[in-house]
């Protein structure tokens, strides 16, 4: 196996058994390297320290493994196996009421640049680095004997995920089965998984929790699910006994998937609408009482679930002025007494820059504003205590008075 040599003293995160190396701390290595080799890491005295993935950028070697050990299909099959038994443990998995969850969440399950998600007998796996795309098929392998036949399709969906300068000409397609049977469970809700054409592999699978918790808001409210993709918020509010349920994604697509979704779990149920709107131009248009002239609402429950706003650290400052002023045009649409369920999946936003931009939202439009919990990602989506970087998705539930 070859070798990369670490500079003096670049040592000292490995020893805390963070994940990544990044190419500053790299002294020197042995030739030719390929992208998605797995390489042994040396210390600059020589001694074993690590074994990862070899990848040209920032990132070079995203670790696998503090003890020297082979990378072959058994060791894939022992963290496959950890993270089959933690799904089970917290219920996700072997639950006759949910066949939707992450099975494998990148560093947080030991196994950085990996994602598998499993929508009932469909697995959805996608490589973040070249080397977990090289090891694909003894991945593919690996699942079907972990999951004891449970899992009969995997489709591998790597096309968009994969640094394009890496030149691998990645394809997306089956590595086992074909199956196209799209229907899937999240807490006794169905819904349609799009893995060919889909947004990430398919479904938003971590808000469910947050989804839940909806539900227990929803009797008799007048919801408005924003950003609502594939409308998961939506048919939980109708199942939580809303009033009205409005869903708005600018994507037509999005609406569509949010109609089939609905319709599926409560068909002909005139209590739900679906809008193909910019977000910011329908707040705008929502009246606050019964006497205001504009299109929509009022509305007394709002979710706010926007893509990352910043995908990058320089974009930052930018992000949290638009989280601001989403959270500011919600607050001062939303009725007296409402809920606002309100979220930002950017990992670069910390909990702490959240809060504040939703903190001057509330100032902004003048309203009394209590938090009543805050969230975070469900239990599948695990951070590993060596890679605080594995926290992303953080939540606010609010009572506007
Ligand atoms: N809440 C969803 C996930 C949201 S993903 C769930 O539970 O599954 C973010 C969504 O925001 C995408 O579907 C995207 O089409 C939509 N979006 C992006 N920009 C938008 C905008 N300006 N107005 C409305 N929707 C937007």
């Amino acid at each position: 196996m070859k070798r990369i040599y670490l500079k003096r003293g670049k040592e000292e995160s490995l020893k805390r058994f963070h994940p990544w190396i990044f190419s500053g701390a790299i002294g020197h290595s042995d030739d030719d390297i390929e992208e998605g080799e797995t390489v042994e890491v040396m210390t600059n005295d020589n001694k074993f320290i690590a074994i990862g993935h070899y990848q040209i950028g920032s990132i070079m070697v995203r670790v696998l493994s503090f003890e020297k050990e082979a990378i072959d299909q058994q060791f894939y099959e022992k963290r496959l196996a950890v993270a089959l038994d933690i799904r089970r443990k917290i219920g996700v998995a072997g639950n006759s009421n949910n066949s939707t969850y992450r099975l494998v969440h990148g560093e947080g399950d030991n196994l950085p640049g990996l994602v598998i998600d499993v929508y009932g007998k469909t697995v959805v796996m996608q490589a973040h680095s070249v080397g977990m795309h090289t090891d694909r098929e003894m991945i593919a392998a690996a699942l079907k004997n972990v999951s004891n036949g449970e899992f009969e399709n995997i489709y591998y969906k790597s096309e968009t995920t994969l640094p394009y300068k890496a030149e691998l000409g990645q394809e997306n397609g089956f590595l086992l089965g074909g199956s196209n049977e799209d229907i899937a469970i999240e807490n006794g809700l169905k819904f349609h998984v799009d893995w060919l054409r889909g947004q990430k592999t398919g479904f938003f699978v971590d808000q469910r929790d947050n989804r839940s918790l909806l539900e227990h808001y929803s009797k008799g409210r007048r919801v408005l699910n924003m950003f609502c993709y594939t409308g998961g918020f939506s048919f939980y509010a109708m199942r939580g006994g809303a009033e009205i349920v409005h869903s708005v994604d600018s994507s037509q697509k999005a609406i569509d998937l949010t109609n089939a979704n609905v319709e599926l779990n409560f068909p002909n149920d005139k209590r739900h609408k679906a809008f193909a709107e910019d977000a910011f131009k329908f707040l705008e248009n929502i009246k606050y009482d019964e006497k205001d002239t504009k299109p929509h609402g009022p509305y007394d429950l709002i979710i706010l679930d926007p893509p990352a706003f910043a995908k990058h650290k320089d974009a930052l400052r930018n992000a949290l002025k638009g989280y601001t002023k989403l959270n500011q045009k919600a607050f001062e649409k939303i009725l007296p007494g409402g809920i606002i369920f309100t979220f930002s999946c950017s990992q670069v936003v910390t909990k702490e820059n959240f809060r504040a931009a939703v903190f001057t939202a509330a100032a902004q439009a003048k309203r009394k504003v209590r938090i009543l919990h805050q969230l975070h990602q469900p239990a599948d989506h695990p951070i590993n205590i060596y890679h605080p970087e594995g926290e992303y998705l953080k939540g606010l539930v609010l009572y506007v008075e």
